[in-house]
């Protein structure tokens, strides 16, 4: 253990003014109930993205919260775990009491701390602390790379949850990038069929369809909305996976009577919802931001289920930590579809440090 701890370790860090470099940092000891983990693969988030490419994060910061890992040293007091044991880091419960939590909406405890993601120490590194309770082990039947999708794919599944989307609904997604097309996954494995992704980059319209869309259309297809009634094929619920306040007011003009639109997909620009509509049409508005009660442990097992085309959903091609800025902007632009994992390596000459 001693042997881990001593060494340094290469970590993705923010510097600021939209700029990451590759420094070698100290390894993180883990405490008291603690374990250390090795990072096998850390997918790029959305959060990340904006974080970033957006200048959100605090110079010195490691993003990164989509991983898994390997367990390579543990701290006093930690009974059940081995050193080799593949894990994910599950959700933080809520209090369990309040009005959020007895609501089944740990997500929103009100007991909770405010999220810092500005300050936050990621797994764009070889190693993280995390406290031991929060472990859950990879079934066998999931490889490490697959289980970096746990934390996405626990979203997208309160996401359908949150709508109440059901076999027979008509659903669309506008967005058709990582989130969109876990989103599309996963009501298809439960059991929804009829799904529209509306998405402009004809690379993602394509991966949309090999994870379960019925049908891709670009935005310009969609019609805008009669004063009084409904477009012509309306959707019963719209799930905005873009963060793009054109498809924001788009979707919600796609709904049918008494239909649901669900916010995703965070972004700069404020969408301008016609209220009228929603008051004629009985349209609902919600926001899904995480996890359900039941926290990361649905998601495990629906990925190790085979149920999701995972192959799909991540991209062929791994990044290492010096690449990682060059593929948020490509994710930005549109040219990634899937979900990209960054692996905890440095190209030879990369460290400036
Ligand atoms: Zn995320
Ligand atoms: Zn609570």
């Amino acid at each position: 253990m001693a042997g881990v701890l001593d060494e340094t370790m290469p970590a993705a860090v923010y510097v600021g003014d939209g700029a990451m470099t590759v420094r070698e940092l100290a390894v993180p000891r883990p405490g008291p109930g603690e374990a250390l983990v090795e990072i096998s693969h850390c997918g790029i988030c959305g959060t990340d993205l904006h974080l970033v490419l957006e200048q959100y994060a605090r110079p010195n910061s490691i993003l990164g919260h989509e991983w898994a890992g390997t367990i390579a040293a543990l701290g006093g007091g930690v009974d059940g775990w081995e050193l080799g044991a593949r894990v994910v880091a599950d959700a933080t419960p809520g209090c369990g009491t309040c009005r959020a939590c007895r609501r089944g909406r740990p997500a929103v405890c009100l007991q909770r701390e405010p999220p810092d993601y500005l300050s936050f120490r990621g797994a764009f590194s070889r190693y993280v602390v995390v406290t031991a309770d929060r472990l859950l082990g990879v079934p066998g039947a999931l490889s490490t790379r697959a289980a970096a999708l746990t934390e996405p794919t626990a979203i997208a599944i309160h996401t359908v949850a949150l709508s109440g989307a059901e076999p027979g609904d008509r659903v669309l997604v506008t967005g058709g990038g990582p989130v969109g097309l876990l989103t599309t996954a996963v009501l298809r494995a439960r059991g929804i069929e009829d799904i529209t992704v509306s998405e402009p980059s004809a690379v993602r319209r394509e991966r949309a369809l090999a994870v379960g869309a019925a049908a891709v259309v670009v935005p310009d297809e969609l019609p805008r909305a009669p004063m009084a009634g409904t477009v012509p094929e309306p959707f019963t619920i719209a799930f905005e996976c873009s963060g793009n306040a054109r498809a924001a007011e788009s979707a919600f003009e796609q709904l049918d009577y008494a239909g649901t639109l669900v916010f995703v997909g965070t972004g700069h620009e404020l969408p301008r919802i016609n209220h009228n509509r929603a008051i004629v049409l009985e349209l609902t508005i919600i926001g899904a931001y995480n996890y359900d009660a039941a926290g990361f442990r649905p998601a495990l097992d629906l990925l190790a289920s085979g149920a999701l085309p995972v192959d799909d959903l991540i991209e062929a091609d791994d990044v290492s930590l010096d690449g990682v800025l060059d593929v948020m902007q490509r994710l930005a632009a549109g040219e990634l579809a899937g979900k990209v994992m960054v692996t905890p390596t440095v190209r030879v000459g990369e460290t400036d440090e």
